[in-house]
């Protein structure tokens, strides 16, 4: 697991009670670029405007979702199951994400993926892990993902299929999962990729945010 500074500075400040203080941006949503909303149109994207009434969370933090959208399906055609409820600037990155999800069960498991089986995208609430940081779901900001259902019929089911890395003998949709998640991360899709990997908390299912800070957690 790499965690990089902000998050460091995060939880520094987070547990500190004595000592020299940290100069920190208080988490926030992203905003949206501008014609954010335009732009997942023009993509070929079926969306719907999802518009979320700010909620406080703690002292600076609001929760929010920026031209918040619920996108039923993607430019190829693959459904999120239920609608995925995210801010549009994180909509831009489900574009790349099934981008990336369609090549790689093509090629490793000769199947484009029809839907996307996912758990959550927006929660007012701070980390499961770490209950003095607030988690991305607060903005509408990651996405936890189950299940790829491919267009042959079969399933990739996160918590059935994955198989940590030092397992020689992996099955085509373990290789799926490792190659997609391995991607995901080092083109900078999401900043966070979290797998069954990194905490029991995430034995189920894959969380993919876009948080200012990173975090490798295949
Ligand atoms: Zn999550």
């Amino acid at each position: 697991m790499i965690v990089g500074g902000a998050l460091g500075a995060l939880l520094f400040a987070g547990g500190a009670t004595a000592g020299p203080q940290v100069a920190i941006a208080l988490p926030a949503a992203p905003e949206a670029p501008e014609g954010c909303r335009q732009t997942l149109r023009d993509d070929g994207l079926r969306l719907a405007p999802w518009p979320l009434r700010p909620e406080k969370l703690q002292a600076g933090v609001s929760c929010a979702a920026p031209e918040g959208v619920s996108i039923r399906r993607g430019t190829s055609g693959l459904r999120f199951q239920p609608p995925a409820r995210v801010n549009c600037a994180f909509g831009l990155r489900l574009v790349r994400f099934e981008s990336i999800v369609q090549e790689e069960a093509k090629r490793t498991l000769g199947s484009p993926v029809r839907a996307i089986v996912q758990l959550g995208t927006y929660n007012c609430r701070r980390m499961a892990a770490y209950p003095d940081l607030v988690s991305e779901h607060s903005f509408a900001n990651a996405i936890d993902v189950a299940t790829f259902v491919l267009k042959n019929g079969r399933q990739v089911v996160v918590e059935r299929d994955w198989i940590p890395a030092a397992k020689a003998a992996a099955t085509p949709a373990a290789m799926f999962l490792r190659r997609l998640t391995r991607r995901l991360y080092d083109e900078k899709v999401f900043s966070v990729v979290l797998t069954p990997s990194y905490d029991r908390h995430h034995r189920n299912h894959l969380h993919l945010d876009g948080a200012a800070y990173s975090v490798d957690g295949t």
